[in-house]
């Protein structure tokens, strides 16, 4: 069974070159339905804690210093096969690789600074909503 939810942020990339009205229109144009939105900015330890699967990897450090450099939009999301189809929506990790539409291929510059986050299923959509809204009437 999937799930009808997912888990996004528009990464400081994108929010510092003012692309978070043209991402959210292209998310809410694609069926989405924000059921969760906030305007924050990580601390050092919310960005390790948020990609500590990632803390084995090269890039960790240059992963929590871009993640932590500005703000983010965080936001829960909502539509059929939610997981997938947002994937589908923000095109491969590195924006070179990403098919043309895509919110990557369109806004973002590299394979780090790759403007948005979507949870990569149903189970990291849950934890990643919980990590940012818990205690919302939502969940
Ligand atoms: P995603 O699920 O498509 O976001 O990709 P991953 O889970 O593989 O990586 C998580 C995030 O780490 C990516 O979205 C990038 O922001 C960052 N990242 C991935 N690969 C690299 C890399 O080679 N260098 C750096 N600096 N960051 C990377």
């Amino acid at each position: 069974m999937t799930g009808n939810r997912t888990f996004t942020m528009i990464k400081p990339d994108a929010v510092e070159k003012g692309y978070i009205g043209a991402i959210l229109q292209k998310i809410t144009a694609a069926g989405f339905k924000i059921v969760a939105m906030k305007y924050t900015q990580l601390s050092q330890r919310d960005a390790e804690t948020f990609y500590a699967i990632h803390k084995e990897r090269p890039f960790f450090g240059e992963l929590v210093e871009f993640m932590t450099r500005g703000p983010i939009v965080a936001a829960v999301l909502e539509k059929d096969n939610a997981v997938e189809d947002f994937r589908a929506l923000i095109g491969a990790t590195n924006p070179a690789d990403a098919a043309e539409g895509t919110i990557r291929k369109l806004y973002a510059s590299s394979v780090a600074e790759n403007a948005v986050h979507g949870s990569d299923s149903d189970e990291n959509a849950g934890i990643e909503s919980n990590f940012h809204f818990a205690g919302r009437e939502i969940f």
